[in-house]
């Protein structure tokens, strides 16, 4: 799509509660730059402190070849680079998330289940007042990594004092030997 010949209206000023079908009708182009720190949900899978922002747009279409009805679409794009803990040496590993998604508005629930899997887009029950914000949101939930990893790792992990602690106490008889090795394995 040429984004150019696109009609580029006035931003609306609740992106929680958008007239999805103006929004469709007018092709609509939004865009913007969010930070981090503003989806809470999101905020909450991340570990250390969260900054840098979420990248996204918004473009709107009503397109009357897929299907022959006048359905309203929304095209989304959105990136961000959050810090999850690396699931094997437990520092913090950004992670890039990288959003590309279609989704076409239906009446409602029944027709939403009834088209979704011959559909490729994905399916929302056209509301009056629309959270674009909140589905940006799930869709960077739906993407975060389930073992989020570094590719490599730079530091092996380095047993806490209570883990040593741990490891002294179950071999009690002979620490002086355990403390050589872990010296060793460190070196
Ligand atoms: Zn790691």
């Amino acid at each position: 799509m040429d984004s150019l010949t696109l009609a580029r209206m006035q931003t609306p000023k609740n992106l929680h509660a958008l007239d999805v079908k103006a929004f469709a009708k007018a092709q609509m182009h939004l865009e913007g730059d969010t930070p981090v720190a503003e989806f809470e949900r999101l905020v909450a899978d991340c570990s250390g402190e969260v900054t840098g922002q979420v990248s996204w747009s918004a473009q709107g279409a009503i397109d009357p070849e897929q299907r022959g009805k006048d359905d309203a679409w929304l095209h989304l794009e959105a990136k961000a680079t959050v810090p999850l803990t690396c699931q094997r040496c437990l520092h913090p590993v950004p992670v890039e998330l990288l959003i590309e998604q279609d989704f076409r508005f239906v009446a409602d629930e029944v027709t939403a289940l009834a088209e979704d899997d011959e559909s490729e887009e994905d399916l929302l029950v056209l509301e009056d007042s629309f959270d674009l914000m909140a589905l940006i949101e799930d869709e960077l939930l739906m993407n975060l990594p389930l073992v989020p990893m570094h590719p490599a790792c730079l530091s092996e992990h380095v047993p806490t004092s209570k883990e040593e602690e741990a490891i002294l106490a179950e071999v009690k008889p002979n620490p002086f030997a355990v403390l050589a090795s872990l010296k060793t394995r460190k070196d």
